[in-house]
């Protein structure tokens, strides 16, 4: 084990105005009670990068259960390894006791191809530190003296902008594949290169991610994309041949050489992280129903050829498509019934007339149909008016969207105040 660094209050940028004050609390509240406490993982990276970290986890030497006696607001989760979660409002901070490193503990406990199944062994900081992935996320910040503990030259690393694995690469991606995933979030993050001996086995390892329960790969898949940072992560997972063990219909589209989708999915991916950026509402529903788009068209394509109405091609397009997505990322059935949705939707823009369009309009996934369907224009996959004609009628009165729909028929046939209550129905 080498030395840890330490690097003093005074040599470091974190300041103490910049950690949130329910973690301060947990800190101080361990430390007195004669426990360790420590800021750990991408809370002490951001701080020194100076971005604003999105949760603070806290590493101690208490044990779950000596952590719950200390806060009435807390408890313990995990099946695993147990986590003790202090709640205040809204707000939860992590509270991990130090484990040891899987080569510490006793056997029996990784499969065939090195995956981590359990490791749950409790042990001290210099334990703790060989079981995160990357050096920059093994940074502690110390409450006792404001220090930043430092075992793996990770402050080198930071100034460097790279992201290095801790150990042996290869060991380290078998015990947990899902950390390639999180070397191309990071790296699109924090604008970082990845290591040379990080990324050279990722190549070759990518195919582990197979064996990566769904329901986690739709964990780590909404923070690759829903981080702000979408698009750039689309092209590192292109680049690492990622893409293909997560979306590998969207894979297969873009390496078809389609210069619509590739151009779709990326303005519906920059969409995304503006929105993220300027803090408004997101959905996975968007993500998947772009993600997965292409295919769904090659396959109703495929139906139809073979005899199906165009409703029947679509409808069994859209239960392949997402049939065969859910064996990869789980999609939660409030997200699918919406994917389904604006897909559905899409064919009935082309009707510009009377109750059917009204009813689009009505449509309580409207919003998020119409946003897909003016990225589809955008990137070239028609060349009609829609998206201006269906941006226009958004802005008019009821009266006068209804000479638009019913040009034949000049008084509207229904009152503003009854439609609003049919709209608010539907919803
Ligand atoms: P962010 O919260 O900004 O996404 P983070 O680095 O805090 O990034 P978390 O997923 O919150 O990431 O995990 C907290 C810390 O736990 C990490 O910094 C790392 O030290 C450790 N960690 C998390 N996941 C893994 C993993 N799969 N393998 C090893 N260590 C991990
Ligand atoms: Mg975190």
């Amino acid at each position: 084990m080498s030395q840890p660094q330490r690097i003093p209050r005074a040599e470091h940028n974190i300041s103490r105005d910049n950690i949130d004050d329910n973690a301060l609390k947990v800190l101080y509240r361990l430390h007195r009670a004669g426990y360790r406490a420590l800021l750990v993982g991408g809370g002490v990276r951001d701080l020194l990068l100076n971005h604003s970290p999105k949760d603070f986890d806290v590493a101690t030497d208490a044990r779950p259960e000596e952590v719950k006696k200390l806060f009435s607001n807390c408890r313990l989760i995990g099946r695993r390894f147990r986590l003790a979660h202090v709640f205040y409002g809204r707000e939860i901070i992590e509270v991990a006791t130090f484990r040891a490193s899987h080569d510490d503990a006793s056997d029996g406990q990784q499969d065939q191809s090195g995956r981590i199944l359990r490791d749950n062994v409790y042990g001290d900081i210099d334990d703790d530190v060989w079981r995160r992935d990357f050096t920059v996320n093994a940074l502690y910040y110390d409450i006792a003296d404001f220090s930043v503990i430092d075992y793996m030259g990770a402050m080198e690393d930071i100034q460097k902008r790279q992201l290095r694995l801790i150990g042996d690469p290869q060991t380290r991606y078998r015990e947990d594949p899902v950390r390639m995933l999180r070397a191309i979030r990071f790296a699109a993050k924090l604008d970082f290169s990845i290591h040379e001996d990080t990324e050279k086995p990722i190549f070759e390892l990518a195919p582990l991610l197979a064996d990566i329960p769904p329901a986690r790969l739709y964990e780590e898949v909404l923070k690759l994309f829903h981080s702000g940072y979408g698009l750039k992560c689309l092209k590192l997972l292109e680049h690492y041949q990622l893409l293909q063990y997560i979306f590998p219909h969207a894979y297969h589209g873009l390496l078809s050489g389609d210069e619509s989708f590739r151009k779709f999915l990326h303005l519906a991916l920059q969409s995304t992280d503006q929105r993220v950026n300027e803090g408004k509402p997101i959905t996975p529903a968007f993500l998947f129903s772009a993600m997965l788009w292409k295919a769904v068209n090659v396959y109703a394509e495929q139906y139809r050829t073979q005899g199906a109405t165009p409703s029947q091609a679509m409808h069994q397009a859209i239960s392949d498509a997402l049939g065969q997505q859910v064996q990869i990322t789980s999609i939660p059935r409030r997200f699918s019934t919406v994917v389904r949705d604006i897909w559905y939707m899409q064919h009935r823009f082309q009707n510009r007339h009377g109750r059917r369009a009204r009813s689009l309009l009505q449509h309580n996934k409207f919003r998020a149909a119409y946003d897909f369907m003016c990225l589809r224009g955008q990137a070239g996959e028609f060349d009609d008016d829609s998206c201006e004609w269906w941006t226009r009628i958004q802005t008019l009165s009821y009266e006068q969207q209804e000479l638009l729909l019913n040009p034949a028929r000049a008084k509207p046939k229904s009152s503003p105040k009854k439609a609003s209550q049919k709209k608010n129905r539907a919803e």
